[in-house]
């Protein structure tokens, strides 16, 4: 099968597009063919060196997964060949105590999809049968590999995390990138008032136009924190969820409202952050971070998706070949939402 592997990450990895046996699968796993993948932050920094550990040699990335069943194992139950599946992040025993407690992407024996094992840069994958999770026809298979990563982790960041109420405010930094682009209408979905924060001036237009009620442009000359505090009568966001990182850190919490919550969801920037302690103090903050989503999380954003409440952007589809290409277009910021690989 034809696969992209990572050969040497750097400012230019150097990647191979090539043939290599396909996977076999165990009694409790799903050979799919994969239909369409997702290119995210976390396969950014892997390729660049910034994420190195867990990580094999010569690996192949990619967590954001559709494919269609071609073959499976005998214990598989529920699923069938030629069901359309979208994978969860890890690849999960199904029987450990995290496991059989609805937490797969904690499972005790899992391995990270594109991350410790073979990712969905690939033309076939080995999925085990829990971390597999029936795609409804009303979804395609271009935007169904986004449903586990972004959406399912942002709906977790919303729900379990900030436990966010209709009428809350919340700003959301990186807001055309793929993350931030579906946190920011998962948001808008569940009711909120939401700040969507770019650094693209010629993104702000297109973030109108998917129903945010503020976009802020940041700039190194002005911290969006100001424009927040003076939008808001100085009273700050009930929650900030934070994509970019250490860059922003600070303007994030200063943007907060008494009691806020300051969810973070990426680091894009590897760097220490600065924080004056006295304003989480004082002001009662929290500042939590979160990472994967849970399979009811995908299942909401299929619901979602169905009730025409969340619009999956998809910057542009290429062939898995030009990896490189995506690579570079990110490195530049040149990107609105995800872009996906689909042959
Ligand atoms: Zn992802
Ligand atoms: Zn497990």
């Amino acid at each position: 099968m034809k696969a992209v592997v990572l050969k040497q990450p750097g400012t230019v990895p150097i990647l191979s597009y090539i043939d290599i046996p396909e996977p076999s699968i165990k009694s409790d796993e799903l050979l799919i063919k994969v239909l369409s993948a997702g290119f995210c932050r976390h396969d950014f920094l892997v390729m660049n060196g910034t994420l190195r550990r867990g990580i094999p040699s010569d690996p192949i990335l990619g967590h954001e997964i559709c494919g269609e069943i071609i073959e499976k194992g005998e214990e598989v139950e529920n699923l069938n060949i030629g069901d359309r599946i979208v994978t969860l992040l890890t690849q999960s025993c199904g029987t450990c105590e995290q496991c059989q407690s609805d937490n797969e992407h904690r499972c005790e024996n899992g391995i990270g999809i594109g991350h410790g094992s073979q990712g969905g840069f690939a033309e076939f994958l080995a999925v085990k049968q829990n971390s597999a999770i029936l795609i409804p026809e009303f979804v395609s298979s271009d935007i169904a590999c986004l449903l586990t990563c972004p959406i399912g982790v942002g709906i977790q960041a919303l729900t379990d995390i900030t436990n966010i109420k209709p009428g809350s405010s919340v700003a959301i930094t990186g807001a055309s990138g793929g993350l931030g682009i579906h946190v920011a209408q998962i948001a808008k979905a569940m009711g909120c008032y939401t700040f969507g924060i770019t650094s693209s001036e010629g993104k702000i237009s297109s973030l109108m136009e998917l129903g945010l009620d503020e976009v802020i442009l940041s700039s190194d000359d002005l911290e969006f924190s100001e424009i927040i505090q003076a939008m808001t009568a100085d009273i700050g966001v009930d929650v900030v969820i934070d994509c970019v990182g250490s860059k922003y850190f600070s303007s994030c919490v200063s943007s907060l409202a008494s009691n806020g919550k300051l969810i973070l969801l990426g680091e894009l920037g590897n760097a220490k952050a600065q924080v004056n302690l006295a304003e989480i103090l004082f002001r009662d903050l929290t500042i939590k971070g979160s990472t994967g989503a849970r399979r009811k999380h995908v299942l909401k954003g299929i619901d979602l998706i169905k009730n025409d409440l969340l619009r999956p952007v998809v910057h542009t589809k290429l062939p898995l070949k030009d990896l490189l290409i995506a690579f570079g277009w990110m490195k530049e910021n040149k990107l609105f939402g995800r872009i996906v690989f689909a042959d």
